[in-house]
C-alpha cells in the first residue's frame, strides 16, 4: 500500500486527476524530532523539514494543498511557538513538494525557491523520464509562486541558524535545491536523494542522472559524519545511505555508458538486462527498464528541456 500511495503522489497529478480525486482526509501528519529544533513531517508526498523556534517556523517543502491545515496544526501542536510558518523553501517544483504553497502563502508565509521552480510552476507542462514515465504538471496561480527566487543560493537567518539553500543544476529537475541546517547537522536533499529504489529523474524538466549523482557526491563531501539526511521520500537517513545511493547512480550510469559506446540500442539494453546486478533497487514506480530509459535519455541528452535561468 505504501508503494501504491507513493506512486500516486509521485505521479500527481497525471494519474490522480485523470482517474479520481485523491482523498487526503485520512492522511495524518507524523512528526519526528530530527535534531535540536529541526523536525521531519511525513504525510502524503515529499518529506517536510521544519525549523521551529522563537523566531517562528521555516519549512522545506509543503506536500499537497489540502494538507496545509494539518501541517500547520502539527507544527503548532509541538508547543514551541505560537508564531506561524514565515518561510517555505521549495526543493523543486513538483506538486507533491509545492502543493501547499498557495494555502501557506495565503496564511502569510513567503515562498522561496530557485528561479526555475517559479518558471515551471507558472507555465506547467509535461514531465517524465523521456520514455515510459510521463507526467503532466498543471500551471499554478500567482499566489502559489515563490516570491523570492535565487540562481545559486540563498540563506534564511532565523532561529539562531543560517539555513542555506544551495542549487544543484540538472539533477532531479533543473531547479533543485538542497537545504542545509548547519548548527543542527541536518540536510534536506529534496528528490536528489530518495529511498524508494531507482529514482524518478524528470529528464523532460531538465533533470539528468549524472547531475543527481554529482549533487549527492558534492553534498556528501561537505557533511559531517553524524549528519541526519532527510530524503525527498522515505525514511530519515544517514551519510552512508546517501553515499550508497550516489554509488548506485554512478555504477549504473557507467554500465549504460559502456553499452552506448558498444552501439547497443535502448531495446537491446533492456533485453540484455544490463542492470540486473542492481535489481534490488527496482521498484513499483521506477523499475529497472524505466531506469535504463532514464539513464539512456540523460546520457544522450535528447529528451531534456532545460530552462536557462539567467
Ligand atoms: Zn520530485
Amino acid at each position: 500500500m505504501r508503494n501504491v500511495a507513493l506512486i500516486a503522489c509521485l505521479l500527481w497529478p497525471a494519474v490522480v486527476v485523470a482517474q479520481q480525486p485523491q482523498d487526503f482526509s485520512k492522511v495524518q501528519i507524523k512528526v519526528t524530532k530530527v535534531s535540536g529544533n529541526i523536525y521531519m513531517l511525513e504525510g502524503q508526498g515529499g518529506n517536510i523539514a521544519a525549523s521551529v523556534g522563537d523566531d517562528g517556523i521555516v519549512i522545506v517543502d509543503d506536500e499537497f494543498a489540502p494538507l496545509a491545515p494539518k501541517i500547520e496544526m502539527a507544527l503548532h501542536n509541538l508547543g514551541i511557538t505560537d508564531k506561524p510558518v514565515r518561510f517555505v523553501l521549495n526543493t523543486h517544483f513538483h506538486g507533491d513538494h509545492t502543493g501547499g504553497n498557495l494555502p501557506l502563502a495565503t496564511d502569510g508565509a513567503t515562498i522561496i525557491a530557485h528561479d526555475n521552480v517559479r518558471k515551471r510552476l507558472e507555465t506547467g507542462g509535461p514531465g517524465g523520464n523521456g520514455g515510459s514515465i510521463q507526467t503532466q504538471n498543471p500551471s499554478q496561480p500567482k499566489g502559489a509562486l515563490p516570491i523570492i527566487t535565487f540562481a545559486d543560493d540563498v540563506t534564511v537567518h532565523l532561529n539562531g541558524e543560517d539555513i542555506r539553500a544551495l542549487h544543484f543544476p540538472a539533477g532531479h529537475t533543473d531547479g533543485d535545491a538542497v537545504i542545509f541546517f548547519p548548527n543542527n547537522r541536518v540536510v534536506h536533499m529534496g528528490d536528489d536523494f530518495v529511498r524508494y529504489g531507482f529514482p524518478f529523474v524528470d529528464v523532460a524538466s531538465g533533470g539528468t542522472v549524472q547531475g543527481m549523482a554529482e549533487a549527492c557526491e558534492k553534498v556528501a563531501a561537505q557533511l559531517p559524519a553524524d549528519v541526519k539526511v532527510i530524503p525527498g521520500h522515505g525514511a530519515l537517513s544517514n551519510l552512508d545511505d546517501l553515499r550508497a545511493f550516489a554509488r548506485m547512480l554512478r555504477e549504473t550510469t557507467a554500465v549504460v555508458e559502456k553499452a552506448l559506446a558498444d552501439h547497443k540500442t535502448l531495446d537491446e539494453m533492456k533485453q540484455e538486462k544490463i542492470l540486473a546486478p542492481w535489481q534490488k533497487w527496482s521498484g513499483d514506480f521506477i523499475n529497472t527498464d524505466a531506469f535504463i530509459e532514464t539513464i539512456y535519455n540523460s546520457l544522450t541528452g535528447t529528451q531534456g528541456k532545460f530552462i536557462r535561468h539567467n
